[in-house]
């Protein structure tokens, strides 16, 4: 009530926290003053804001005429006595706001000049933009800036496992409201947007790429067992080109989508489909699958190089299932779904079987003149008696449908089109596709024919020698048969002044390898056996055989070109132990390799085979074996079996990565055996991938049971090729050292205490000295050696020192395991 009032209220010090805006929200009462009793002079009804900026709390001693006011304060609403009486509270509110600030913080100053006022509430606040997560980007909180229409840019930054698009933007209004948001990030590959946040592709899921929306389920084919896959990988037999998206399928041969039925009879049924559209690889041939329907146990198969075929032999009103697949170098494609057709019925087969008796019976006197024509040629003398050209040609016009069987006397029903029957998983007779022994002919000859086509001598021209075999020369020339062009074949020739024995041993061969038929065994063309000299006729290998071929190219190939020889060498040893087949002579020797680099099983034969090659010795329970390439049960006990060729494929594969090399060097067979059965086996070639190294030493289990089947082998090394960089890591010298010494020691590891011990073990006792001398007194030592230069000098001083001239070096190199290979190789 007093005159002159002045009574000032401060607040502590206020950080702004960053802010340059602050807003003050008052609410307070105040009285009217026509509602005071009397001294309405002094009474007012307002009161004055102030703040003042500083950087620290120090601004309690500051002067009331340095603060700067913000506003005087009315109320919209004051009370009087009556309000008092009736306890209503009217609460004003009023906000104002400060800006820009430039200090740390500030001081509020309330500046009451005489009003009846209550001050309920001060609240001291600025506006920020709240964090969010937009389009992937994170923008944090973002306090709005000092002018009030002012937009701040704020840039975002891309959640965890996520990558910018277009750089993320947004706007934060003085409101504090987010607007405009520009640019986003996107889920990397092998994660995808969930609830604004990138999570991980679960395993069996991919996603190739940031574009890509979601994960997706690996494509038909493709697996992955990874979390965040980019990619799936292919299953095993299935493909992908590296230019085919990650989304799409993998792929064998692409199965056939389209089967559609021809002419219906009631024992016939005929098919025609369409080449599969992706094929992977020349279409080689078709595999047609069929059985009666509910009968699927009992099917049978038939090939065909052409895209339709007449399926007979089927019981009237049946249901029948067909399935086909293509198969192409790379093997076979899927087989395609189901096709169901039913054979007609008898009645009505019948009924037009009746209908057609008249033509029946004009075929059957067409037929019948057709073949006394054929046969009188057949007696009036041989095709190619005048030049196969001229009498096929002659022939093609008489009898067209005979133009492809013309040069061969002996044909089978249709070489396009072979069946065979399968029951319970078991091919059946008749049409087996197993591999027969022609030693279960009683006449030989008759074997011959039966796989084997007979060509006329006049098809085939010589022009060189290209080799020597056991029973005469081998040479190139050419074929011509009727119909098609000519084309290079090999020819393996019967010398003359043969025995009986020898002829029927020579023609085995011929027997033996006409009924395969796959792209990594050497392929039969025919034979001569109607004219002399007694020929074999296989298609032409332009490399000639696989180990001189090796040798001449030293180093010459990559890694993976070498895989691809050893695939396709182990694909044709898988087809022939699918066939029941045992070669008992697999070596690089007997490999033939083709201007693509395409390797064949070649050298077929029966107790011959190994009375031919100069490597088989004999042993002491009689019969020649190749040492060096034969597993221990067949040295032992003739135990020759698919297990025993996957030993010999292993050595082949050493053959392989060392370029010809001679297995085991010059030890004598004797020692090989001996070596072997203690439990030393081949150090690895130089540069040997270990993956491969491995596989060969896998090959060579004692265990027979133990060692890779020929399947497994195909896809161990379709993985290799599928993923070269497994190929890249070498076998390491010093591994190789211990690995030999110990894994394979018949002793086990550890077991030898001094080098002595160990060089008597491997009865190299007379170096114990040479060994000492030179440093390697310790096992430790020994197993130190690399293929370091030094200690391969030091070895070298070391074996010259010790070998007697018989005795090389090599014996001692082998047992430390390759370790001074530069320095052995050039010496051999
Ligand atoms: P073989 O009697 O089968 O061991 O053949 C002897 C040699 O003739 C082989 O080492 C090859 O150099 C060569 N030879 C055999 N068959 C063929 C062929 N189909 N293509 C090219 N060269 C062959």
């Amino acid at each position: 009530m007093e005159q002159n009032q002045n009574n000032w209220l401060l607040t502590s010090w206020i950080s702004n926290e960053g802010a340059s805006r602050i807003f003050i929200e008052l609410k307070f009462t105040l009285r009217d003053c026509n509602s005071l009793p009397g001294g309405l002079g002094t009474c007012k009804e307002t009161f004055n804001v102030y703040y003042f900026e500083s950087d620290d709390a120090d601004g309690r001693n500051v002067k009331e005429n340095q603060y700067i006011k913000i506003d005087t304060i009315a109320a919209d609403e004051s009370f009087t006595e009556l309000d008092l009486g009736d306890r209503v509270m009217k609460l004003n509110t009023e906000i104002r706001d400060v800006g820009p600030l430039t200090k740390k913080g500030f001081y509020l100053a309330f500046q009451d000049v005489g009003a009846c006022i209550a001050l309920v509430s001060v609240r001291v606040y600025y506006k920020k933009c709240p964090s969010v997560i937009r389009n992937l980007a994170l923008f944090p909180d973002t306090i709005t800036g000092a002018d009030s229409s002012q937009l701040l840019e704020v840039s975002g930054s891309c959640v965890n496992h996520s990558v910018t698009d277009e750089p993320p933007k947004m706007h934060c209004s003085a409101e504090g409201e987010w607007l405009v948001p520009i640019g986003k990030c996107m889920c990397k590959a092998g994660y995808e947007e969930k609830n604004s946040t990138c999570q991980v592709c679960r395993p069996g899921f991919f996603k190739a790429s940031p574009q890509s929306p979601s994960c997706s389920k690996c494509p038909p084919h493709s697996y992955t067992h990874e979390e965040a896959s980019t990619s799936c990988l292919c299953e095993e037999h299935y493909f992908r080109r590296e230019s085919d998206p990650p989304t799409m399928a993998c792929t064998t041969p692409s199965p056939i989508s389209i089967v559609k039925k021809g002419k219906i009879a009631k024992n016939s049924i005929s098919l025609s489909w369409q080449e599969p559209d992706r094929p992977n690889g020349i279409i080689l041939e078709y595999e047609i699958k069929y059985f009666e329907k509910d009968q699927e146990t009992s099917y049978t198969i038939i090939k065909s190089k052409e895209t339709k075929i007449t399926v007979d032999g089927l019981k009237p009103a049946s249901t029948y299932i067909f399935q086909i697949r293509a198969r192409t170098a790379a093997g076979y494609g899927g087989f395609s779904r189901r096709f169901e057709f039913e054979t007609s019925p008898v009645s009505v087969a019948a009924s037009s079987d009746q209908s057609q008796i008249p033509i029946i019976a004009v075929s059957v006197t067409v037929g019948v003149i057709l073949l006394a024509v054929v046969i009188g040629f057949l007696l009036s003398g041989s095709c190619c008696d005048h030049g196969c050209g001229w009498a096929s040609s002659l022939r093609a016009v008489a009898y067209p449908s005979l133009i492809w069987r013309c040069g061969y006397s002996k044909a089978k029903q249709d070489p396009e089109e072979e069946k065979m029957h399968f029951h319970n998983g078991h091919i059946k007779l008749p049409g087996v596709r197993t591999y027969i022994d022609p030693h279960t002919y009683e006449d030989p000859n008759q074997a011959v024919h039966e796989f084997a086509k007979e060509i006329e001598a006049s098809c085939i021209t010589i022009e060189r020698v290209i080799g020597a075999g056991e029973f005469g020369e081998v040479c190139s020339g050419r074929l011509k048969l009727p119909g098609k062009r000519e084309f290079p074949v090999a020819i393996k020739t019967l010398k003359v002044g043969y025995t009986e024995k020898q002829r029927r041993d020579f023609l085995g061969e011929a027997s033996i390898m006409g009924q395969f038929d796959h792209p990594n065994i050497i392929h039969l063309e025919g034979v001569v056996t109607k004219s002399k000299p007694v020929m074999i006729v296989t298609e032409y290998m332009e490399n000639g055989s696989l180990d001189t071929f090796l040798k001449k190219n030293d180093g010459q190939f990559t890694v993976i070109q070498l895989v691809g020889m050893l695939r396709g060498i182990a694909s044709g040893m898988k087809y022939l132990s699918d066939m029941g087949y045992v070669h008992r002579d697999l070596a690089a020797r007997n490999i033939l390799i083709n201007s693509n680099l395409v390797c064949k099983v070649s050298d077929f034969g029966l107790s011959r085979v190994l009375e031919d090659d100069p490597e088989a010795a004999y042993t002491t329970r009689g019969g020649k074996i190749p040492i060096r390439w034969t597993a221990p049960e067949a040295i032992a006990f003739r135990k020759f079996t698919s297990a025993s060729d996957v030993w010999s494929y292993g050595i082949v594969m050493w053959e392989v990565v060392s370029y010809g090399e001679r297995p085991y060097w010059e030890m004598t067979n004797q020692d090989v055996i001996k070596a072997v059965e203690e439990g030393y086996r081949l150090p690895s070639p130089m540069d040997c991938p270990a993956a491969l190294y491995q596989l060969m030493l896998d090959c060579w289990q004692k265990d027979r049971n133990s060692r890779p089947k020929f399947d497994e082998i195909v896809s161990m090394l379709d993985k290799l090729i599928r993923n070269p960089s497994s190929l890249k890591t070498l076998v390491n010298a010093s591994s190789r050292v211990s690995n030999l010494l110990v894994e394979h020691s018949p002793l086990g590891s550890g077991a030898y205490r001094s080098v002595g011990e160990w060089l008597e073990a491997i009865k190299m006792g007379r170096y114990t000295e040479i060994f000492m001398e030179n440093g390697y007194s310790s096992m430790d030592a020994v197993a130190q050696v690399t293929l370091d230069s030094n200690s391969c000098k030091g070895m070298n001083h070391l074996v010259k020192g010790g070998a007697s001239p018989t005795s090389p070096c090599f014996r001692m190199d082998i047992r430390l395991e390759g370790s001074c290979a530069d320095w052995r190789r050039p010496a051999l």
